[in-house]
């Protein structure tokens, strides 16, 4: 059989631990056969971002924003355990945060669904995408305990030195605490356009929620930016894609949200959507079956698996022994890198052998064969759990 060509080179972020086992096992059994597969490779490895103090990350990064898509695999974000583990010089930043900083993205996550394993909502049978927005709020604020008889404002400065004061509280029966926190037009145009093309380019509709009635200024002005840039720049592109862009309040929002089918995207405002993809992730099932794509607003994509290096997993296997660790999410941050890259450059090979690896992948689950996380969550009857490796063996007989 004649292998798929490519035009424009994918960047290929290579990562740590059993997620780097995995990505090499991925790249040997599923991909090379088919495809003749051009990637600029940056080892995103641990060891290799020491060697060159990270600067490979902002390398891989700047690679992306070059050729507009790019597939990574978990990387070790390094802690006080990690330094002596690898004798790292730095205790180097979180990769993804780096490599968000400069893409300026947005991260989408969504669940894969598959036979057999139902839900803790029953009835949410398509995937809930949930968009977080990443900057700001409370993960980014100025707190200050306030002794009794205190009394906090607000001040601004502005640049002709005029100040502005608001009466935040007056401590005078209690002592308490205040907190300050910001956020900026720039960051929530950018999140908002990510949405919109995201939703454009799934052909999903879109739902946004914030607390504008309580919060008159700051959530208001959430609503206010959102609706401003979706009547300029995509009303027209949403209907004519039959899409919709969907605005309530965030309480209203989650009552929806459970009682819906999913299949739509969820924006979410920064402390929202740490709260709700963890709950979205649980009621789904697991993990290891969530993706995850960070979307910038001039159209840039790189595509991951949203768990981590399954650090466990990696120790177990470095003993020697076989493990049934889940590669179903790695396959997908793949077949969305390769689905975009054949978008992108009008390769329709690329695009179909994107969706017939995913089927095949659906298939070996729904056919009863699984790792060992899914096999616990699975309500299938004949259902056998196998090793990572037997799991892929399995997928390629499918992909034939
Ligand atoms: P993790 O790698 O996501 O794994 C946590 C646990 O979840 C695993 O021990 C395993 O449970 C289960 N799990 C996760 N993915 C699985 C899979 N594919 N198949 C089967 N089980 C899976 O999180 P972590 O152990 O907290 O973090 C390990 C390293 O990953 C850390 O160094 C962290 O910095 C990094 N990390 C990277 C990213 C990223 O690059 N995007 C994201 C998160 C974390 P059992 O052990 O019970 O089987
Ligand atoms: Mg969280």
């Amino acid at each position: 059989m004649e292998k798929i060509r490519m035009t424009t080179p994918l960047v290929e972020m290579d990562g740590d631990e059993m997620t780097r086992v995995i990505w090499k096992m991925i790249k040997d059994k599923l991909l090379l056969p088919f495809i003749d597969l051009k990637t600029e490779y940056y080892d995103l490895g641990l060891e290799h971002r020491n060697e060159t103090d990270d600067k490979v990350t902002v390398e891989s990064a700047e690679a992306t924003k070059k050729y507009g898509v790019a597939v990574k695999c978990a990387t070790i974000t390094p802690n006080a355990a990690r330094m002596p583990e690898y004798n790292l010089k730095e205790m180097w930043k979180s990769p993804n945060g780096t490599i968000r900083a400069i893409l300026d993205g947005t991260v989408f996550r969504a669940p894969i669904i598959v036979d057999g394993i139902t839900p803790y909502i029953p009835t949410w049978t398509k995937p809930i995408t949930i968009a977080r927005h990443a900057y700001g709020d409370v993960y980014k604020n100025t707190e200050l305990r306030v002794d009794q008889g205190s009394k906090a404002e607000l001040k601004v400065t502005d640049k002709e030195g005029n100040e502005t004061f608001e009466l935040i509280y007056d401590f005078e029966d209690s002592a308490g605490m205040i907190q300050g926190l910001h956020n900026k037009d720039k960051s929530i145009e950018g999140f908002a356009r990510s949405c919109f093309n995201y939703a454009l380019d799934t052909k999903q509709d879109i739902w946004f929620a914030s607390k504008d009635t309580i919060s008159k200024k700051y959530d208001h002005r959430f609503k206010d930016i959102f609706a401003e840039i979706f009547e300029k720049e995509y009303r027209a592109r949403f209907e004519e894609t039959g899409i919709e862009y969907f605005y309530t309040l965030i309480d209203d929002a989650v009552a929806r949200v459970i009682r819906s089918e999913g299949g739509y995207i969820w924006a979410c405002k920064n402390y929202d959507g740490d709260v709700m993809s963890d709950m979205v992730a649980t009621a789904y099932g697991s993990l290891a079956m969530m993706t995850s794509v960070l979307v910038s607003p001039d159209g840039i994509y790189e595509y991951e698996a949203a768990h981590g290096t399954v650090q466990r997993h990696y120790y177990r296997y470095l003993k020697g022994e076989k493990t049934s660790t889940n590669p179903v999410a790695t396959i997908y941050a793949w077949t969305g890198a390769l689905r975009k890259r054949g978008e992108l450059d009008g390769i329709s090979g690329l695009c179909e052998f994107a969706d017939k690896l995913e089927s095949a992948v659906l298939k070996t689950i729904s056919d009863g064969i699984m790792t060992g996380d899914l096999a616990a969550i699975s309500s299938l009857e004949n259902k056998q759990t196998v090793d990572t490796e037997t799991f892929l063996d399995e997928i390629a007989r499918r992909l034939v």
